[in-house]
């Protein structure tokens, strides 16, 4: 049983039964209190009416020949002797006309504390004369209030025990399981736990745990099934996440791969035509923002047509794929190497004056000089003639629009002055000069 203070002072079921039980055992004691007390009244007062009634002929009879021979002195003597007692309060005689022959003691007219009594005074079937008692009540009374207080303290003890008593019966066959049914539903409800009510009893308070218990076990399964049906979505999504992420990445890189299909070219493997012209745009741009300079080398194989002529296209295919080699292979890692058309070549070097590309164009064209093509049963070589043109923020003015045509033209000069040749742009009229 759960008294904490707390829940003793609640007006709970505990209270409110306790004040049930004392008013209904208060009532019942109250009314069958009251039945005892009237009946108790009743009993008193008959014996008061057959007491005076035994007095009033006693004393009538000792008046008798009081009065037959008018002795006032004796009838006054008796009457006071008999006022002397506790018990008779007033007495009076009046003969046959309803005269007053004697009286003694004080009349009181309140019935509850007063009895009067009226005996006829009769000798002989003659009737001489009335005597009146007053009878005191006040005694009896007074007893009859004791016997009403100690009915109503007996009533409160009663009371008292039998609320105590039911009180711990009710507490112990009510309250107990609803505080039970009570603390698992709130345990219930706080926790995630199956929690079932240990009540095994037959009665309603039994019936509601084992229905309780059982919506709870049908709902945990539920719960179970639910929780089951989630995690395996969760698994499904979690796969799905995977496999869309796995197929987010393949995408990323095929499309990574047609990107660089797209600024490949497929014979070669170096960049191509559109990837170096959208270089070429970005390089002069450069300039034209930080000053940086740039260089552009235009390369092609000399007579490579009498190399398709002589030894097939395919070979031909080889032999551009050697030469393409040799390019990628001997540039700084930040030059651009494309092809650009069938047998001609551009590299972009990103701050490279003339000097140094003059320099690095020449020792490509070595190394293609000395490179050997094995086609078949032939060993074959090529030469390439190269043409350049640097842009500079000293000449960005005259070079900007016409980076890619300098270098042509210098190239143009290279193969008009016998190919195998390097030419800058800007050495052309020195060359001329010299020639
Ligand atoms: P030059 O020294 O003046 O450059 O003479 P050339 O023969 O190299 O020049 P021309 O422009 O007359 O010939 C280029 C040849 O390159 C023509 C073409 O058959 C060949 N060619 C172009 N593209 C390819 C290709 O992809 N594969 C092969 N095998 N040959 C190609
Ligand atoms: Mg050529
Ligand atoms: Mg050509």
């Amino acid at each position: 049983m759960n008294f904490s203070p707390n829940s003793f002072f609640r007006f709970g079921i505990r209270q409110k039964i306790l004040l049930m039980l004392t008013l209904v055992l208060l009532t019942t004691l109250s009314i069958s209190s009251w039945f005892s007390l009237q009946e108790e009244k009743q009993r008193v007062m008959k014996q008061i009416d057959s007491r005076g009634s035994d007095i009033s002929r006693f004393v009538s009879k000792s008046l008798t020949y009081s009065i037959v021979g008018y002795d006032y002195h004796t009838i006054d003597l008796l009457l006071k002797e008999i006022t002397l007692s506790d018990e008779i309060g007033y007495a009076k005689v009046i003969d046959r006309k309803g005269k007053t022959m004697s009286q003694a003691g004080t009349l009181v007219l309140d019935s509850n504390r007063m009895k009067t009594f009226h005996q006829d005074i009769i000798l002989d079937n003659d009737k001489l004369g009335v005597l009146i008692l007053g009878l005191n009540t006040d005694t009896a009374m007074q007893h009859i209030d004791s016997q009403k207080y100690k009915s109503i303290q007996r009533e409160l003890f009663i009371t008292f025990i039998i609320a105590i008593a039911e009180f711990i019966a009710l507490s112990f066959i009510i309250i107990r399981p609803v505080s039970i049914i009570s603390d698992t539903l709130s345990r219930s409800k706080t926790s995630d736990d199956v929690h079932f009510i240990p009540v095994s009893t037959d009665d309603e308070f039994g019936q509601l745990a084992q229905q309780f218990n059982e919506l709870n076990s049908q709902l945990s399964k539920a719960n179970h099934e639910l929780q089951n049906r989630v995690d395996f979505a969760d698994q499904q999504l979690r796969q799905s996440i995977k496999e869309l992420k796995a197929q987010k990445a393949e995408l990323k890189e095929i499309n990574e791969k047609f990107q660089l299909l797209s600024i490949t070219d497929s014979l070669t493997g170096l960049f191509n035509r559109r990837y170096f012209e959208e270089h070429l745009d970005e390089e002069i741009n450069l300039t034209q923002r930080h000053g940086d300079t740039v260089s552009l080398i235009i390369l092609d194989i000399d007579h490579f047509k009498n190399i398709n002529d002589t030894y097939g296209h395919t070979h031909g295919d080889e032999a551009l794929i050697a030469v393409a080699e040799v390019l990628k292979n001997r540039v700084r890692k930040t030059d651009i190497v494309c092809r650009i058309g069938g047998e001609e070549f551009a590299i972009l070097c990103k701050r490279a004056d003339n000097q140094t590309t003059t320099e690095l164009a020449d020792n490509l064209r070595k190394s293609v000089q000395e490179l050997v093509i094995p086609f078949d049963d032939y060993k074959v070589s090529v030469t390439i003639s190269a043409g350049i043109a640097t842009l500079t923020k000293n000449n960005f003015q005259s070079h900007a629009e016409n980076l890619y045509r300098f270098a042509d033209l210098a190239l143009y000069f290279s193969k008009e002055n016998g190919r195998n040749a390097v030419t800058h742009y800007d050495d052309i009229k020195v060359k001329q000069k010299v020639s």
